[in-house]
C-alpha cells in the first residue's frame, strides 16, 4: 500500500465529522504520518449574494468565533495541535484543494452521503473534492443509518 505522508480531513463540524475524522485518525496511527484539519467557513455574501438588504458583518463574525472555538475544540479531542488547524473563508472544495496544495497533503479526507436522484446530480462537497483535487481523495460514507 502507498504511504501517506500529510493527510487533510475536511470537517464541517457537524457530528458526522466524528466519523470521518475517526477514519482520519486510524490512517494517521497506520502511517504514524502528519494529519491536518480544515474547516470553511462560506461568506454569506457568497450565500446570500445582494439578496438580503442588511449588514451581515456582525453574523458573519459570530459564525466565524463559534467555528473558530468549535474547530479548536474538535481538533484538540483528535491531537492536531493548533498550526494544523485551519479555518478558511471561502467554497469548501476549492479552499480544501488549495490548501491541500499549500501544506503538502498527499490524502484528503472528507465524508459522503452516497447520495442518488437529485442530490447526486446537485453534487456534494465529496464530489466536488473529488474533482480537480491535487492529490488522493479518500471518501468516508456518513449518514448511514443502522437497521
Ligand atoms: P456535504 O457534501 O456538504 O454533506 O459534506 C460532505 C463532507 O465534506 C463532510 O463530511 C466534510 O468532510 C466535507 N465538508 C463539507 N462542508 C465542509 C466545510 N464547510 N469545511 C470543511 N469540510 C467540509
Amino acid at each position: 500500500m502507498a504511504e501517506y505522508n500529510h493527510i487533510l480531513v475536511g470537517v464541517d463540524l457537524t457530528v458526522e465529522s466524528r466519523d470521518v475524522s475517526k477514519r482520519a485518525c486510524a490512517l494517521r496511527t497506520a502511517f504514524g504520518c502528519r494529519l491536518s484539519c480544515v474547516h470553511v467557513i462560506e461568506p454569506l455574501s457568497l450565500a446570500y449574494g445582494g439578496d438580503i438588504p442588511m449588514d451581515l458583518s456582525t453574523i458573519q463574525e459570530q459564525i466565524q468565533d463559534t467555528a473558530k472555538t468549535h474547530l479548536a475544540e474538535f481538533a484538540s479531542s483528535l491531537d492536531i495541535p493548533a498550526d494544523d488547524q485551519h479555518l478558511i473563508f471561502g467554497r469548501p472544495e476549492t479552499e480544501i484543494h488549495t490548501l491541500a496544495e499549500e501544506i503538502g497533503a498527499d490524502l484528503i479526507v472528507v465524508g459522503s452521503h452516497g447520495r442518488h436522484g437529485l442530490a447526486l446530480l446537485l453534487g456534494s462537497t465529496a464530489n466536488g473534492v473529488l474533482h480537480g483535487a491535487p492529490c488522493d481523495v479518500l471518501a468516508v460514507r456518513v449518514g448511514i443509518k443502522d437497521n
